[in-house]
């Protein structure tokens, strides 16, 4: 049987708010088998984020336990979780964060040179990765010099520049116009679909969403199936 990508087994997370304590997560599971994609809709509020930062290794669960691939990730120190991050997991947030003075291939090329590609590798595979978005002619811009939606998909070359096998991505639509963010889900399902990588999506848009293979949404800290 095939490993999923990503495990996450009774995981709990609470935050403490003034005198209150809020329940985010209460017991969640949830299993992702690569080449999946899967679409995480909640209303603000629910634990999208807290879930996706979980999964990704940016925050700890207070309980439970989270696999990438084989990975248990609850015993291991900052910097085992930050190698695996590095290797495994790509990020794609609602705003792009790309470093605005570096070109598009530069900001697909340096994830790379920090896990030890030699340039030449890094920026070949970097080319690779902008042509299957459609950004061939636009690697020597700038972010600043990109549109929304290219600056999007170039943000989703950097979070796949590693090759991970989970991409986790934080309502990577919402701040696109319905036709940008159309044509953006579509880059991303392709290469969702082309890499075998699992793929996480929170996102509001249910059109998106019933296009995904399946959705999940958050009730009471735990992850509840959508038909
Ligand atoms: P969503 O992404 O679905 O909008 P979040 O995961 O961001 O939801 O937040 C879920 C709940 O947890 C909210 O009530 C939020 O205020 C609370 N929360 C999130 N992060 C923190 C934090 N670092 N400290 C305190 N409360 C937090
Ligand atoms: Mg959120």
């Amino acid at each position: 049987m095939a490993t999923p990508a990503l495990l996450i087994a009774n995981v709990c997370r609470a935050y403490i708010q003034g005198e209150n304590v809020v329940r985010v997560l209460a017991g969640a599971d949830l299993e992702i088998m690569p080449g999946e994609m899967v679409a995480l809709v909640a209303p603000s509020g629910a634990g999208k984020s807290t879930l996706l930062h979980i999964a990704g290794l940016l925050e700890h669960a207070d309980q439970g336990e989270v696999f990438i691939g084989d990975t248990a990730t609850a015993g291991l120190d900052d910097g085992a979780r930050t190698r695996l991050r590095r290797s495994e997991i790509g990020f794609v947030y609602q705003f792009h964060h790309l470093l605005p003075e570096f070109s598009a291939l530069e900001n697909v090329v340096l994830p790379q040179r920090i896990a030890g590609l030699p340039v030449a590798e890094a920026e070949a595979r970097a080319r690779d990765i902008l042509g299957f978005l459609g950004l061939g002619h636009r690697i020597e811009h700038r972010p600043g010099e990109l549109s929304g939606g290219e600056q999007q998909r170039v943000a989703i070359a950097r979070a796949v520049a590693n090759t991970p096998r989970l991409l986790l991505a934080d309502e990577p639509t919402g701040n696109l116009d319905p036709t940008t963010g159309e044509h953006v889900f579509a880059t991303l399902s392709a290469l969702v679909k082309q890499s075998g990588l699992a793929a996480l999506v929170a996102t509001h848009n249910l059109e998106l969403a019933a296009r995904m293979d399946r959705r999940i949404t958050l009730r009471e800290g735990r992850v509840v199936a959508l038909p």
